[in-house]
C-alpha cells in the first residue's frame, strides 16, 4: 500500500533499523522503545489489522520471529511479553498489523 508506513519501510524508502528480514516478515527496532527491548515484527503484505486476516501460518510466524530474535539478542531466558494492538480501543496507531516484542525489564500486569 503505497501511503502505509510500514509498507514504506519494508520498501526501504522510510528508514529503519532492521533486525531481520525473509521472505514472509520484517523486524526493526521500534522508534519509540518503551522498554530497554522494543522491536516490532510486521508481515510483508500488507494487512490493516487482526480482524482482517485468517493466514494463521503467517500469524504465527510472525511469534516464532519475536521469540527467535528475543533469543538471539539474549532476553528471552529472563522474559519478555509480545502484544499486537487491534483497533482504536486495543491502542492501535499504525494499520499494517504488527507484533510488538519488548524486554530488558519487569513489565507490570495488567497494561494500561
Ligand atoms: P501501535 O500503537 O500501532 O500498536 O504501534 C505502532 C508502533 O510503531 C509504535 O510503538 C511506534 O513507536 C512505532 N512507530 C511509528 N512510526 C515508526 C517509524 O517511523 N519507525 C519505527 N521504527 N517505528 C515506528
Ligand atoms: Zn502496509
Amino acid at each position: 500500500m503505497s501511503d502505509c508506513l510500514f509498507c514504506k519501510i519494508i520498501a526501504g524508502d522510510i528508514p529503519a533499523e532492521k533486525i531481520y528480514e525473509d521472505e514472509d516478515v520484517f523486524a526493526f527496532f521500534d522508534v519509540a522503545a518503551q522498554a530497554p527491548q522494543h522491536f516490532l515484527v510486521i508481515p510483508k503484505k500488507h494487512i490493516n489489522t487482526l480482524n482482517d486476516t485468517k493466514d494463521a501460518a503467517l500469524i504465527g510466524k510472525l511469534s516464532l520471529t519475536a521469540s527467535k530474535i528475543a533469543q538471539d539478542l539474549g532476553f528471552a531466558k529472563d522474559g519478555y511479553r509480545v502484544v499486537m494492538n487491534c483497533n482504536e480501543q486495543g491502542g492501535q496507531t499504525v494499520y499494517h498489523i504488527h507484533l510488538h516484542c519488548l524486554g530488558g525489564r519487569n513489565l507490570s500486569w495488567p497494561p494500561g
